[in-house]
């Protein structure tokens, strides 16, 4: 039994307050929000709402202050430096961003982008565009169907025109996806072959610490609704040595040194690549969410998911016909996402049947199509926790569950 009071917790998130019954198991798409996070942008707007980086009057120095100090608490969060977290809408404006400002000119023709084949449609479509765009090729590490773990590519995979290597930390649809230190292997691969790494963190970072140092990433994409924050905003994590190398993805106010009618001149990172008003309540909020993960033990937290995730298992284990993707044996040591599906019942019948009993999951191909055609399905249900859910949850999404079965079977 892990330490963790998710009872407690869960005593922080209003939506509960105003929905006693829901279950919610839908957080891998969204988590829900703590009032502490609600009041911090409430606040905002209630109490000192002003553009940042302009007016020096006093409303617009405290919103630049509570601003530029969220950053600070999200650099330090992933021990980075403030100017390497740069504001965007999200992961897929983040990755985005650096196929534009980045890879357009730094994977040219012959080049290769590797991935991995079970990437979000955010983490792989901007690759794909990219390499049509500028006949680079996009090369996937194959995932063993057997463990659901990726495969050790041969040594002739990894060579000189590799530029980009972009993989995420975990899959929205499998969890985790690596062998014991094979990430770090890849990002010392990409380092000793001149490849730069982007980790898609938007599925990690809401469950695992993660030191950017440590972890030697050149860029890293991630969304705040994923971690408590807001919707709208996330971060680019750009390593500081590449801050020159990068181009701003967007042009116009706020982020410009000097300019005359022929030239400009930019301001350094994070500004550069910050231009016109950002999401400022969104950052204030993402910085509350912040606080929060702070008091929270990450290593209990884990217990904590991995416990709801066993008992997850050993129901759905009993059940004629289910079958679980992803890794058991992993899910069942460190998980905090199991996706099922059941031949002869739809996923979205499911996820409707459940619905309608206030228990929210997300069924379908999780915008992951190429990993489902390499799994062989068109539909998965999914259920994903997070610190405010309890084993009461599980048991009522299981005997619901049961019910859904016994209704479509009949
Ligand atoms: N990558 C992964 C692994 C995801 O799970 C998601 C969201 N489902 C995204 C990228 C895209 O995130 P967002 O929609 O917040 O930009």
């Amino acid at each position: 039994m892990s330490k963790f009071d998710a009872n407690f917790l869960k005593k922080d998130f209003p939506i509960f307050d105003n929905n006693k019954d829901l279950v919610y198991l839908d957080s891998a798409a969204t988590t829900q929000k703590p009032k502490q996070m609600i009041k911090a942008i409430v606040d905002f707007y209630e109490k000192y709402n002003s553009n940042v980086h302009r007016s020096i009057h006093e409303l617009g120095e405290s919103s630049t202050c509570f601003y530029e100090q969220a950053r600070e608490k999200i650099a330090k969060f992933f021990n980075a430096e403030p100017e390497e977290i740069i504001f965007t809408k999200g992961t897929t404006e983040s990755i985005n961003f650096v196929a534009d400002a980045w890879a357009k000119k730094n994977v040219l023709k012959g080049d290769s982008i590797v991935t991995t084949q079970v990437e979000h449609h955010a983490n792989f479509l901007p690759w794909m565009r990219i390499a049509k765009r500028n006949e680079a090729k996009l090369k996937y590490l194959e995932i063993d169907t057997n463990n659901y773990s990726v495969k050790d590519p041969d040594n002739s995979f990894w060579d000189s025109g590799v530029k980009l290597v972009a993989v995420s930390g975990n899959s929205n649809v499998l969890g985790d996806i690596w062998q014991k230190g094979q990430l770090e292997k890849i990002i010392d691969k990409a380092s000793s072959i001149g490849a730069k790494v982007l980790l898609d963190a938007s599925q990690l970072a809401p469950c695992k610490k993660i030191d950017v140092k440590k972890l030697k990433v050149d860029f890293m994409a991630l969304s705040a609704h994923k971690m408590l924050g807001p919707t709208g905003i996330g971060v680019l994590y750009i390593k500081k040595s590449l801050h020159n190398k990068v181009e701003p993805y967007q042009v116009g106010g706020s982020m410009v040194q000097a300019a005359s009618f022929h030239d400009v001149v930019w301001k350094n990172s994070p500004y550069k690549f910050e231009a016109g008003t950002p999401p400022i309540a969104q950052a204030i909020g993402f910085g509350a969410a912040i606080d929060y993960l702070n008091n929270i033990n990450f290593d209990d937290f884990s217990d904590h998911t991995t416990n709801l995730c066993n008992i997850l298992l050993d129901g759905l284990q009993k059940i004629s016909g289910i079958k679980i993707w992803g890794n058991v044996d992993k899910i069942r040591k460190d998980g905090h996402l199991v996706c099922f599906s059941l031949k002869d019942v739809h996923a979205h019948d499911i996820s409707g049947f459940l619905g309608n009993e206030n228990i929210s999951v997300r069924s379908g191909h999780h915008c992951a199509q190429p990993l489902a055609t390499v799994l062989r399905i068109n539909s998965s249900v999914r259920v994903s926790f997070y610190l405010y859910n309890t084993p009461k949850d599980v048991q009522i999404f299981l005997e619901k569950l049961d019910k859904t079965i016994k209704f479509f079977r009949n």
